[in-house]
C-alpha cells in the first residue's frame, strides 16, 4: 500500500501519519521536493514526506461504503476512516469483499438479531443486504446446501472484541435456518444452543479485558441432514486455561460457576458448605467478586437449566457442583511445617475442616486426601521410600490437584454434552464454527501466549491462502489476465515453532525430557539453534526471554515457567487417591491407569498435543469452503461510541485484514463496472461519450487517453492497479 505521491500537488486532500490518530486528513499547502506542508483538518499545520502520504477521496460518500471494495482508493487511512464513519452511526459491520468486520457496539441493538431481521436475511444473496453476521451464516448454509460442500466460519478477533458473542448469533441463525418444528422434547439445535451458557458457566472469567473471557478455544460442528436440518453437532475445545483455578489477579475473577455457586439457593449451599465467596482462598485473591449487570442467583439456576437440557441429570449435576465445592474448599486447606520433621501437617483447625470437607465432598477418604497432598512414593528397584513434602511443596500438591480436578471436570462437560447432542453418523455436510483466542502480546508472555499465538499463525497462514485464491477466482471469473508480485508467506514462523525435529515444540520437549534441564538452558539452545533465524531474536536485555517475529509483530516470551507449563503431569498420588472415591462421577473422572502408562512415566506434552490438536482442526478446515469474521474491539473502556484509531489499526493488522488489503492492491484492487467508470471519469473524454461506442470501448479509450497501459479489462467491469483511480481522479481536476 505505498503511497501515490505523484498526484499529490497544492490543493491535494491526503492523509499524513499521526502519532495519536494513525492518520489525520488535510491539505497540502506546499511542496517542497519532497518535503510536503500540511494543513491538518484538527487545525495543525506538519510538514511530512511526500512518500508517505495518501490521498484522500473527497467523493467518497459521507456515511461510508458497506464494503472496503468500493472504496476508490484502497489504503490503510481509507479502510479506517470508512470503519469508524460507519461505527459512528451504528452500522458495526463492514464488508472487505468476504470478510466481514464487525466492530463491538458495546450496547445491545437489539432490531439487529430479532426474528424480522433474520427472516430478512432468509435467501438473500450476500451484498444484496447491509453486513451482516447472518449473511456470512446464510451465505454458508446456502453454499453448503447448493454446492454439496461442508463450510466454515471463523471468528477472531482479540479478547473483548466480541468472537462469543457473534457465535451465539451464528448459530442463532443456522438453528432458524436448520431447525426442526419438533413439539415435544428438546431439539437437537436447542442442544447445540444451550450447551453455550453451559460452556461459559464453567470456562468463562472475567479479566480485565472482557467480563465474560472465554479461557478456551472452540470449535462447534454443526451437522445436517440431506434435507438441510441440524441432526447433530460436535465441540472441541482447545486449551482450558487451567492455572486460574488457583490463582487471579485483582480486578478479575475465577470461573463463573464458583460465583454461582455460592450464590445457590440455602439448601444447596448447606448441602456443599458453601458461603460468602470472601471466605475462600481461590476466590479472596481479588477483591471483585460480583459482575456488574449479572444476578447469581439466577445465573445459577439458569445455567442449571441449560445442563437440563444439554441432557446432564440431576445426580451428575449434583456431582459436578460437588467437585466445583470441593476445590473451593481445598483452595483453603493450609499447611505447616512438622514439629519434628521437615515434613508437613494441616495448619490449623480451619484447615482441617475444609480437608475434611473436600474429603466427604469428593467422597474420598480424609487420611487418604492428606497422604496424598503431604507424600510423594518412589519406587526404586530396591524399596519403596515415601518422602514427606515441605509445606511450600505440599501448597503446590494442593494447587496441582485442584487444577487437575477443574480441567478433568471441564472435559467431561464437553464430552457430555456431545454425547447427549449426538453425532449423526449419516451426515454429510456441516458447518463449523471457530471461536478461538486471537493474537496476544503482553507485558510478559508465557507458554499460553505462545501457545495463542502459534494457533494464530496457523489461521493466518489458511487466512492468507484463501483470500489469495478469492481474488484470483474473481479473475478468472472475468476472463482477465492476472499475475501477482508475490504475497507473504509466514511458513518460515511456522517451522520455527512447530518443524519436526528441531522446532521450538520439539526442543521444549526435549528439554522437558531432560531432568537436568533449566529454562536457562533451554533458552540458551534455542538461541544457538535460531542464531539466524530470520524469526527469531535474542533480546539485549533480557537473560532467557526470546522474541519471535509474528505475523502481526514481535512478541518476547519469558522461557521462565516453559518447561513446567509444557508437562501435563497427574501425580500418581492424586489419581490413585481419586480413582478410589465412592462417587463414580469423581473416580470416573480418574479412571486408574493401565500399569503400562503407569510405570512408563512419560511425560505427556501439552506443546506436542496442542500441536496435533492444531493439525486436526486445520485438516478440518481444509476440508470446507472457510468464511471470515473478523471482530475488532473499538476501544479499552468496553463503552459504546469511541472509537480508538490506534487501537483498532493493531487490531486490522493482526487480524489481517491489511493483510487482506495488501494481496488485493498487489493484483488490482480496483474494480468498477463500465458503467460505474463512465459516470465518474467520462469527463476526460466527453468526445468519448458523445460518439457511439459500447461502454466496454468507451472506457478503453478514457484509459487510451489517460496514457495508463497496466489495467485489464473484463467482462462487466474494468480492473485497475493501485493508485490509478487517484490518477484518473487528479487528471479530473485539472479539467
Ligand atoms: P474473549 O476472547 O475474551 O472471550 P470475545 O471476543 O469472545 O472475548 P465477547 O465475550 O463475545 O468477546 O464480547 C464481549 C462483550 O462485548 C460482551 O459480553 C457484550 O457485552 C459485548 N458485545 C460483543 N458483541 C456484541 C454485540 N454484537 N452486541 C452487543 N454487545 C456485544
Ligand atoms: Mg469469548
Amino acid at each position: 500500500m505505498q503511497g501515490m505521491p505523484e498526484n499529490i500537488i497544492v490543493g491535494s486532500h491526503v492523509w499524513v501519519g499521526d502519532p495519536e490518530l494513525v492518520w489525520i486528513d488535510g491539505v497540502v499547502l506546499n511542496i517542497n521536493g519532497e518535503e510536503v506542508e500540511i494543513q491538518t483538518s484538527n487545525e495543525k499545520k506538519v510538514v511530512s514526506c511526500l512518500s508517505k502520504l495518501h490521498p484522500k477521496d473527497t467523493d467518497a460518500p459521507t456515511d461510508g461504503v458497506d464494503d472496503m471494495t468500493k472504496l476508490a482508493y484502497l489504503h490503510e487511512p481509507g479502510v479506517l476512516h470508512n470503519l469508524e464513519t460507519r461505527y459512528k452511526i451504528n452500522e458495526i459491520y463492514t464488508y472487505t469483499g468476504n470478510i466481514l468486520i464487525a466492530i463491538n457496539p458495546f450496547q445491545n441493538l437489539p432490531h439487529l438479531y430479532d426474528a424480522n431481521a433474520m427472516k430478512k436475511y432468509k435467501g438473500e444473496k450476500i451484498g444484496n443486504l447491509s453486513p451482516h453476521v447472518f449473511a456470512i451464516a446464510e451465505a454458508a448454509y446456502r453454499a453448503m446446501i447448493t454446492e454439496e460442500k461442508s463450510n466454515s466460519i471463523l471468528v477472531s478477533g482479540e479478547s473483548g472484541a466480541g468472537k462469543t458473542e457473534t457465535t451465539k448469533t451464528l448459530m442463532l441463525y443456522l438453528a432458524y435456518l436448520g431447525g426442526h418444528t419438533a413439539s415435544e422434547g428438546r431439539t437437537v439445535e436447542q442442544q447445540v444452543l444451550e450447551s453455550n451458557p453451559v460452556l461459559e458457566a464453567f470456562g468463562n472469567a472475567k479479566t480485565v479485558r472482557n467480563d465474560n473471557s472465554s479461557r478456551f478455544g472452540k470449535f462447534v460442528e454443526i451437522q445436517f441432514d440431506k434435507i438441510g436440518r441440524i441432526s447433530g453437532a460436535a465441540i472441541r475445545t482447545y486449551l482450558l486455561e487451567k492455572s486460574r483455578v488457583c490463582q487471579i489477579s485483582d480486578p478479575e475473577r475465577n470461573y463463573h460457576c464458583f460465583y454461582l455457586l455460592c450464590a445457590s439457593p440455602p439448601e444447596e449451599k448447606e448441602k456443599y458448605k458453601l458461603g460468602d465467596p470472601r471466605s475462600f482462598h481461590y476466590l479472596n485473591q481479588s477483591s471483585c467478586y460480583e459482575l456488574t449487570g449479572v444476578n447469581a442467583a439466577q445465573e445459577y439456576l439458569s445455567t442449571k437449566r441449560a445442563m437440563d437440557i444439554v441432557g446432564i441429570s440431576q445426580e451428575e449435576q449434583d456431582a459436578i457442583f460437588r467437585v466445583v465445592a470441593a476445590i473451593l474448599h481445598l483452595g483453603n486447606v493450609r499447611f505447616a511445617k512438622s514439629e519434628e520433621t521437615d515434613s508437613s501437617v494441616l495448619a490449623d483447625e480451619d484447615s482441617k475442616f475444609h480437608l475434611q470437607t473436600t474429603a466427604e465432598l469428593l467422597m474420598c477418604d480424609p487420611n487418604a486426601v492428606e497422604v496424598a497432598l503431604c507424600k510423594r512414593v518412589m519406587i526404586t528397584p530396591e524399596e519403596i521410600i515415601e518422602r514427606s513434602l515441605d509445606p511450600l511443596a505440599a501448597t503446590v500438591s494442593r494447587d496441582g490437584l485442584a487444577k487437575t480436578l477443574y480441567s478433568r471436570l471441564f472435559d467431561w462437560l464437553v464430552q457430555k454434552i456431545n454425547i447427549s447432542i449426538g453425532q449423526d453418523p449419516t451426515s454429510k455436510y456441516l458447518i463449523g464454527v471457530l471461536d478461538i483466542y486471537g493474537f496476544e502480546s503482553f507485558q510478559t508472555n508465557s507458554f499460553e501466549q505462545f501457545c495463542i499465538n502459534f494457533t494464530n499463525e496457523k489461521l493466518q497462514q489458511h487466512f492468507n491462502q484463501h483470500v489469495f485464491k478469492m481474488e484470483q477466482e474473481e479473475y478468472t471469473k472475468e476472463e482477465i489476465d492476472w499475475s501477482y508480485l508475490e504475497f507473504v508467506d509466514n511458513q518460515d514462523v511456522l517451522d520455527l515453532i512447530e518443524k519436526k525435529p528441531g522446532g521450538i515444540v520439539a526442543l521444549l520437549d526435549e528439554a522437558c525430557m531432560f531432568p537436568k534441564s533449566t529454562h536457562e538452558t533451554f533458552s540458551t539452545k534455542l538461541y544457538q539453534t535460531f542464531k539466524d533465524h530470520k524469526r527469531f531474536i535474542k533480546p539485549k536485555l533480557a537473560r532467557s526471554d526470546f522474541t519471535i517475529v509474528h505475523y502481526a509483530g514481535e512478541v518476547q516470551y519469558q522461557s521462565e515457567q516453559f518447561l513446567d507449563k509444557n508437562k501435563d503431569y497427574v501425580v500418581p498420588e492424586h489419581q490413585d487417591m481419586l480413582s478410589t472415591s465412592k462417587c463414580s462421577f469423581v473416580a470416573e473422572l480418574f479412571p486408574p491407569l493401565s500399569e503400562e502408562t503407569a510405570k512408563s512415566a512419560k511425560f505427556s506434552s501439552i506443546g506436542s498435543r496442542f500441536k496435533l490438536q492444531l493439525q486436526h482442526l486445520m485438516d478440518a478446515l481444509n476440508l470446507t469452503e472457510p468464511h471470515y469474521i473478523r471482530c475488532v474491539k473499538p476501544n479499552s473502556l468496553l463503552k459504546p461510541g469511541i472509537f480508538e484509531n490506534m487501537n483498532v489499526i493493531h487490531q486490522l493488522r493482526s487480524g489481517g485484514v491489511l493483510e487482506a488489503v495488501r494481496i488485493k492492491c498487489a493484483g488490482f484492487p480496483t474494480h468498477r463496472t463500465f458503467h460505474e467508470f463512465l459516470t465518474r471519469l467520462g469527463i476526460l473524454a466527453p468526445e468519448v461519450l458523445h460518439g457511439n461506442f459500447e461502454e466496454k470501448d468507451s472506457c478503453k479509450k478514457i484509459l487510451e487517453k489517460a496514457g495508463l497501459t497496466d489495467y485489464q479489462i473484463g467482462k462487466t467491469k474494468i480492473f485497475l492497479r493501485a493508485g490509478h483511480m487517484a490518477e484518473l481522479d487528479a487528471r479530473r481536476a485539472y479539467m
